[in-house]
């Protein structure tokens, strides 16, 4: 009889690609699909009196609560709405902490008199919402006594409508806050850093006499990777069903060094997900345009076109969501954790970051004039300032047990932030520093305001992947996300930075002008000066070596290379201060957050220790145990009947083979001590500590040995399917 194992892997191979069920599910008709699914604008629009609707288009605009007046006509049109589009429920749909999204739907029916029932929801309903969050991690903002949770329909983000088979639900994103009106989610400090961020930017388009924008906003593109595993194999490996990643596993003989899976052609299973995938994704006007086969076996990506950020973090979630979902129909697993496999690539999130007014106009776009390049590079010079000034913060943006073992491991991109932005603009960066070094280097000087910038390479994104802050001809691309992780604390981050170094440039330069200096003259000392003092944040050369781990502790940039030592700079005051002073965060907020988040680290650890035990106890040494016995009787007989020098031989093998199961015994009974050590630890903050220090170690070496012996014990014995397996049938 075959073993699970065997039948799994055939089972696997013989999966067939999912024909379309439907003749509507065949014709990805992507102009009559795009936002099907949403209540947006246009709907609106045609639903609303003028009145209600120009009041609504307006709290879009401006990122306001809805007005109460007129939420109850509001509610009834996208009810009637929802209905048409056979929506039974509606849920408000928010961001915990959890780091996933959260919903609770209640049906629209109600009953009335006589034993009937009647469609009803009204404003109050989907304004706010109360469900009974009391599990959810506060971080000690919520106290027992006042445990209620509420969410609150944030309007920039339109409602939407997920179908299943059975029926679908409204979906209404929401805020998630305590009564005492402090965040509970991602998203409030998100919309909170968008408005920080906008006032600041303001301010200097003010003085470069710009009198018509209205507002500017982050625009976001996050490209998401992420493996698939077939399910039958995935079924029989309990550490992807609880903890999303490989905890053992030799390598396999072949992996990614052949370059061959990368841009190779789509497995026709892998494209119908994909397929079913993006039709699903556009309906809701999710607008994703690019996928591709990524770097390890197994490994793809999703990339979409850059939005609002808030939308865009919106977007990314639902994005998540919808692959998980979604995978099973097609026979697979989906895995967007950042490390599924040891050996491989692991899954990152390019956070692809601009600043675009409300005129449309990118500001991070170079621009062809003088006076554009002039506001340029004041841009540039705030985000580089942003980026030197608040390394820490920013590296919190990307924290996380999953993380840690891309950043700061042998893995793109480095721990340590440094920014990337080609040979080009940093000649022109020294050259403001100092105009003889323009003039050294055979190029004619700048002059703020008056000369142009030359001609700066639209796409240099391929140029060094080993940046973990690169400039990509228009945008920022912020490398450090991990796949598994919401965009929203990345983007918070960077967009409280930003507004820090946009405030204090802009408080200069107003004083300037009101003494009597043009913007030009104010910038002629300040530009050099600013991009002197932050000139230690740009590194265009080789990420990966230790040359540069050596050099970038003597210039004093942080290399916080694991969740834990970041996370301690949370309660930093200069950190603290940030969020603050640009009202994102107050205090208790932020000392909230680091508590669940070390909560969160540690527990996965726990989590993740516990399953390594089991599988090492319940899979891997019986089959060490018996494989053993296998040995010591093939070895006793052979000795009996060849004599002296074969009874040497055998033993000496026996002895090796004995002495791994010995190891593996005590890495085992190590991995026990540690996370006991680990459980009884009561303070947070410590707990995580000793995580970090005795979990991780303790399962690496673990692993080590049940690696050894997977590459040793006969194939047919061995009961969990295998990288090659994982990794190669699609
Ligand atoms: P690469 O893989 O070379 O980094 P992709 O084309 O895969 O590039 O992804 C680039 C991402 O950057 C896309 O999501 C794209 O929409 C986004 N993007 C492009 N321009 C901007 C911009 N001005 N602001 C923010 N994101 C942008
Ligand atoms: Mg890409």
């Amino acid at each position: 009889m075959l073993s699970q194992r065997a039948q799994a892997v055939s089972q696997a191979f013989s999966t067939q690609a999912r024909k379309a069920q439907t003749e509507c599910e065949r014709g990805l008709l992507a102009d009559k699909i795009f936002g099907a699914n949403v209540f947006n604008l246009d709907e609106m629009r045609r639903r609303l009196p003028k009145t209600v609707f120009e009041e609504l288009e307006k709290t879009v605009e401006e990122g306001r609560r809805l007005n109460p007046a007129i939420a109850d006509v509001v509610a009834n049109a996208m009810k009637d709405w929802a209905i048409e589009h056979k929506a039974t429920h509606y849920t408000h749909w928010f961001q915990p902490m959890t780091g996933l999204t959260a919903e609770k739907h209640d049906a629209f029916l109600t009953p009335s008199q006589k034993g009937h029932v009647i469609s009803s929801f009204s404003g109050k309903m989907l304004i706010t919402g109360e469900p009974d969050a009391s599990s959810f991690p506060s971080g000690g903002l919520r106290s027992t006594f006042e445990a209620r949770g509420y969410t609150a329909w944030d309007p920039t983000v339109p409602a939407f409508i997920i179908d299943e088979p059975y029926g679908s639900t409204l979906h209404i994103p929401s805020f998630f806050y305590a009564y005492s009106g402090e965040a509970l989610d991602r998203k409030i400090p998100l919309e909170r850093s968008i408005e920080a961020v906008s006032k600041q930017a303001l301010r200097i388009l003010r003085l470069f006499g710009n009198t018509t924008a209205r507002f500017v906003h982050p625009m976001v593109g996050s490209e998401q990777e992420y493996f698939l595993v077939d399910s039958h194999l995935a079924a029989l490996r309990p550490d992807l069903l609880l903890c999303g990643r490989t905890l053992l596993g030799a390598p396999a003989a072949k992996g990614q060094e052949m370059s061959d899976h990368y841009f190779g052609a789509i497995p026709e299973r892998v494209l119908a997900f994909m397929q079913d995938l993006e039709r699903e994704l556009l309906k809701l006007g999710i607008p994703c345009k690019t996928r591709h086969n990524e770097v390890a076996p197994g490994q793809f990506e999703l990339a979409p076109v850059f939005e609002d950020a808030n939308m865009a973090c919106d977007h990314n979630m639902l994005t998540m969501n919808m692959m998980r979902h979604i995978a099973p129909r097609h026979g697979f697993v989906c895995l967007l954790h950042e490390k599924p496999f040891a050996g491989v690539n692991g899954s990152g999130k390019h956070n692809n970051w601009s600043l675009c007014d409300s005129d449309g106009q990118n500001l991070l776009n170079p621009g062809k004039t003088p006076k554009d390049n002039a506001q340029f590079l004041v841009f540039l010079a705030a985000v580089l300032a942003a980026v030197h000034n608040h390394a820490a913060l920013l590296r919190l943006g990307t924290i996380g047990a999953g993380n840690d073992h891309r950043l700061g491991a042998n893995e793109a991109p480095p721990a340590i932030l440094s920014v990337y932005v080609g040979d080009e603009l940093n000649d022109v960066i020294e050259g403001i520093i100092d105009p003889s070094y323009a003039s050294h280097e055979n190029k004619s000087a700048m002059e703020i305001g008056v000369s142009s910038l030359p001609a700066l390479p639209v796409d240099q994104s391929d140029r060094n992947r080993t940046s973990p802050f690169a400039f990509t001809g228009n945008k920022f691309e912020f490398r450090a996300v991990g796949s598994s992780q919401s965009i929203a604390p990345a983007n918070i981050a960077l967009n409280a930075a930003v507004a820090m170094s946009l405030a204090e440039i802009a408080d200069t330069l107003e004083k300037s002008t009101a003494s009597g200096k043009t913007v030009t003259e104010a910038l002629q000392s300040l530009l050099p000066s600013y991009f002197l003092q932050h000139k230690a944040i740009l590194f265009n050369g080789n990420g990966y070596t230790q040359e540069w781990v050596e050099e970038a502790k003597k210039r004093g940039l942080p290399n916080d290379d694991n969740t834990v030592d970041a996370l301690d700079r949370y309660s930093d005051p200069k950190v603290m201060q940030v969020f603050a002073s640009q009202g994102i965060l107050n205090e208790r907020e932020m000392l909230a957050r680091q508590e669940i988040l070390y909560a969160g680290y540690a527990k996965t650890l726990i989590i993740e220790g516990q399953q390594l035990l089991e599988l090492a106890k319940t899979r891997v040494l019986p089959v060490a145990n018996s494989s053993l016995e296998k040995t010591a009787q093939r070895a006793q007989s052979l000795c009996q009947s060849l004599g002296k020098d074969a009874a040497k031989a055998e033993q000496e093998i026996l002895r090796d083979f004995y002495s791994l199961v010995l190891k593996l015994r005590s890495a085992i009974t190590h991995l026990e001590e540690m996370l006991s050590l680990c459980r009884e630890e009561n303070d947070i903050a410590k707990q995580a500590h000793v995580a970090r220090q005795s979990i991780v170690p303790a399962m690496q070496s673990l692993r080590e040995y049940c690696d050894s012996l997977e590459e040793t014990v006969d194939d047919s014995l061995w009961p969990l399917p295998k990288y090659r397996e994982l990794l190669w049938i699609h």
